[in-house]
């Protein structure tokens, strides 16, 4: 069966690079009907930030790929966070220290310091040169006895196994070589994350390891951690990185790049799910516009190419703009807008409503239809720009003076077309009878005629089409705004 885990540190909030590789893994599983793992890799107690594991859990759920398995949610393979799992780490490393693939460091924090700066004056990259290694048995006995406690490295020996990485192909480090014995277990007990990993991703039978390219130097490690301890590793995909449009990091400083920050923007977690998969590969077809369902059905891990994704955020409020329409084209989801907008509108007016009724299901059902195509978030139906179809405006009769001369006229005959079939047209036959009304009104030009009512409908200068904003305020409304600019 198909288990894969997300497993991210609780050092930090959701972010979207994390959100990516979470939804990778969450559409790879529910594609083969497999299972969606969370695993808090909680390991360095030293850099945990409070409220980042419930922020990545909330954010996973608010993003709509909730784990099937999670800290929260608990499960058979838990617990799901690493600091209840020492007991597990410190049986494998009991193990590797038994058949001599690990051994204990006694090597005090300043010998270490001394090789490192050693190794940086040498243009080297540092490293650790293994002298606890050879040890004697009867030296490590005696050495234990003045430091029961020691941290426990990983004997790197052997030529690392080569291994088919699903994105990027075969791979080799040669890390043996190349790099010191790894700590695997701190002297507090704690693991570091090559021996965390490969403990649970054993443990929780996880059977695909999708995670960023970052590790992919790393597997090699893992698979001799695998190989000494006798386990059959997983499977790797390695996936390439997000970043900027203009291919820099997308950095964790630029605050808007944390889910939370898109949550209390009012952004629909599709339109976000959709930007950070469109931009990347693993896609049957690669349009915008896609929803989760579609993505699961598209999505092929072959097709995940190991070239970066780039990543457009200005691009996303259109990408907002495709899923609001989406959701007011179904009537369920319509309906749960309609309520929103109710509530945005009390919100943000409540006190200078003059007409309660503008709070109506079907007005408000109305507004949203008539605008959809024009808003990239339902919250710009109650900016000030849209003020007008909630309250009433507050125009005086000389500022359409300076418009035209003829404000009664043109205003007698406006009521004259709501007298008529005028408020029955659609937008365009309605536009075509507004013209009319101009042509029959020499020297006046039709653009200033739709200006006048512009300002007399909504006291603004800009906004919608006229006919779209007689259609919005209906006739009623209409006529008493109009009505009220006759001298
Ligand atoms: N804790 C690692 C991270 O934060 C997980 C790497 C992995 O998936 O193995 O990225």
């Amino acid at each position: 069966a198909v288990r894969v885990r997300f497993a991210p540190s609780p050092t930090g909030f959701l972010h979207l690079g994390g959100l990516r590789t979470a939804l990778y893994n969450y559409v790879f599983a529910k594609k083969h009907g497999g299972s969606f793992i969370l695993r808090l890799e909680d390991t360095d107690q030293t850099r945990l930030v409070p409220g980042a594991a419930e922020n990545i859990e909330d954010m996973l759920e608010w993003a709509g790929i909730p784990p099937d398995e999670s800290p929260r949610r608990g499960g058979p393979a838990g617990p799901y966070l690493q600091s209840q799992r020492l007991a597990l780490y410190a049986q494998a490393t009991e193990a590797l220290l038994k058949s001599g693939a690990a051994y204990p460091c006694f090597c005090s924090p300043q010998r270490l310091e001394l090789l490192k700066r050693e190794a940086l004056r040498n243009h080297q990259t540092p490293r650790y040169d293994n002298r606890c290694r050879s040890l004697s048995e009867a030296q490590v006995a005696q050495k234990l006895a003045k430091d029961p406690k020691p941290p426990i490295r990983f004997h790197l020996e052997g030529e690392a196994p080569a291994f088919q990485d699903l994105v990027y192909g075969w791979n080799r480090h040669e890390v043996a070589s190349v790099e010191g014995d790894p700590v695997i277990l701190k002297s507090d007990g704690f693991p570091t994350y090559h021996l965390a990993c490969v403990v649970d991703d054993h443990h929780m039978g996880i059977s695909h390891v999708l995670r960023g390219s970052e590790w992919l130097v790393s597997t090699s490690k893992h698979l001799l951690l695998y190989q000494a301890l006798g386990w059959q590793p997983p499977h790797f995909a390695h996936l390439p990185l997000l970043l900027n449009r203009d291919g820099s990091k997308l950095s964790k400083r630029q605050g808007d790049i944390f889910l939370e920050h898109f949550a209390a923007a009012d952004f629909l977690p599709d339109a976000l799910l959709d930007i950070i998969t469109s931009c990347g590969s693993g896609f049957a077809e690669n349009q915008m516009g896609r929803t989760l369902p579609e993505l699961i059905s598209q999505f092929d891990l072959t097709r995940v190419t190991c070239h970066s994704a780039l990543l457009d955020l200005e691009k996303l409020p259109e990408f907002n703009r495709l899923h609001l329409r989406r959701l007011v084209s179904d009537e369920t989801q319509r309906r749960q807008l309609v309520g929103k907008l109710q509530a945005l509108v009390e919100e943000a007016f409540g006190s200078q409503l003059q007409d309660r009724n503008v709070l109506d299901a079907a007005y408000v059902e109305r507004i949203i239809l008539l605008r959809q195509g024009h808003i990239c978030h339902l919250q710009d139906l109650v900016s000030p720009a849209h003020s007008y179809l909630w309250t009433r405006p507050a125009v005086s009769r000389a500022q359409l003076g300076a418009i035209s001369e003829k404000v009664d006229i043109i205003a007698k005959r406006v009521l004259g077309l709501l007298e008529g079939p005028g408020m029955s047209l659609t937008q365009d036959m309605l536009n075509g009878e507004l013209k009319k009304l101009s042509e029959g009104l020499e020297g006046t030009k039709h653009s200033n005629v739709m200006k006048l009512l512009r300002v007399a409908l909504s006291g603004q200068l800009q906004g919608p089409p006229v006919a779209e904003m007689m259609l919005s305020l209906g006739p009623k409304e209409v006529r008493e705004r109009i009505q009220k600019v006759l001298s």
